[in-house]
């Protein structure tokens, strides 16, 4: 396919593809101090803190360039971004602050590791406009964070929401449910005592053991119950609805204004830029990634190891596909208005069986998930695609 150039991420910074749209700004910090029994994400073991060659790359990756291209977010995601130092944050987001123009307020989030951090840590990245903190809680039961290989144990995870409670107002707390083991009632005491800590976001996953994670070669394949893990997941729902929460995503439940500004941009196939080794990047009609071997990383910045380009069916499909995990659906105005053409025009009779299977739902133009269509989304996905 035509590339026209396109190899690395000042390539498609400088590109005009962006113009004026605001974007969100991922940047990808790959190193843990231990890899997790479950853990399928890009990441490596290190001791110690983030190396500082790593940081010139992320830097570096950028370029000197002004690109005046308005950002939305940023978000620091790993891998442990709460490995890194303040300094270390501080010099990244120099060079982005350098390198973008930020839209007023953005969000900037953080990840953390609960055993990585402390009070001080946390107080100075608030100092350098880090405004919203996701905490790696997992579960606040000591046999589950033991069986999924966790470094905390469940006291350190209550003190870090606790204090991360106290310095941010704006914070999420990741949950794991369908652990080996757990009950009902155990998933129920994870979410109350989550509840405790009033976190206006809140992220639920279920647990998946890939092939190659050291947990699978422990036990093999994880037998999964599909029934209990749809009971936990209805669960979630009612009580985390009922504590005034809107399940807004399939996985995300948040207090008023307090969904994840970042995540948003994904769930609406919106365009973004990756930095850091294995991070991607979507400037449609481009998705490209970094290369994941940190050396290559290191000694070429930005450039890529994967460019694709996709056409504009598959970048339509996308977007309904990525839409249909919002409660909030996709309009048939921001379809229009998007793409030049009408979305019943486009998938009409998919939309009609998804309808018809009661996955989805239309009122006033919109055009929405129901809650069936969350727990069975994988459905709706085999019918657009
Ligand atoms: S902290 Fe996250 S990225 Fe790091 S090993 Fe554990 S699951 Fe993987």
């Amino acid at each position: 396919m035509e590339l026209q150039g396109i190899i690395s991420t000042s390539d498609l910074l400088s590109s005009k593809l962006l113009k004026n749209t605001p974007i969100g700004l991922y940047v990808h910090i790959p190193f843990c101090k231990k890899k997790c029994g479950y853990c399928d994400f890009f990441s490596i073991p290190i001791t110690g803190s983030v190396p500082k060659e790593y940081i010139e790359a992320v830097k570096s990756e950028l370029g000197e360039n002004e690109y005046g291209i308005p950002v939305k977010s940023i978000y620091f995601g790993g891998g442990s971004p709460s490995l890194l130092k303040p300094t270390q944050i501080e010099h990244i987001l120099d060079s982005i602050k350098y390198s973008f123009s930020l839209c007023g307020e953005i969000e900037v989030t953080v990840e953390i590791n609960p055993e990585d951090v402390n009070f001080e840590w946390l107080s100075d990245i608030k100092k350098l406009g880090v405004n919203r903190i996701s905490v790696g809680v997992q579960s606040f039961s000591d046999r589950e964070l033991e069986y999924l290989g966790r470094r905390h144990n469940s006291s350190k995870a209550k003190l870090i929401c606790e204090w991360v409670g106290k310095i941010f107002d704006n914070w999420s707390l990741d949950l794991i449910y369908g652990v080996r083991g757990g009950t009902i009632d155990d998933w129920n005491e994870n979410l109350r005592t989550a509840l405790r800590f009033n976190p206006p976001h809140i992220s639920t996953y279920c647990l998946t053991i890939e092939e190659t994670t050291p947990l699978w070669r422990v036990e093999g394949a994880h037998e999964v119950d599909e029934e209990l893990n749809l009971k936990l997941y209805k669960l979630t729902h009612k009580v985390l609805t009922f504590e005034g929460y809107s399940h807004y995503e399939i996985s995300n439940f948040s207090k008023r204004n307090k969904k994840c500004r970042h995540n948003l941009i994904y769930w609406r196939n919106e365009p973004y830029i990756g930095l850091g080794a294995g991070a991607y990047s979507f400037v449609p009609p481009y998705r490209c990634g970094n290369p994941k071997e940190l050396d290559a990383y290191i000694s070429a910045p930005g450039k890529k190891s994967e460019i694709d380009s996709l056409n504009i069916d598959i970048i339509k499909k996308e977007t309904l596909l990525q839409h249909f995990r919002l409660k909030s659906g996709i309009s048939e105005r921001y379809y229009y208005d998007r793409f030049g053409s009408s979305i019943w025009e486009d998938f009409g009779e998919k939309l009609n069986k998804l309808r018809k299977n009661k996955l989805v739902s239309v009122r006033n133009g919109t055009i929405f998930p129901t809650m069936r269509g969350f727990y069975l989304n994988n459905e709706i996905g085999l019918e657009i695609l």
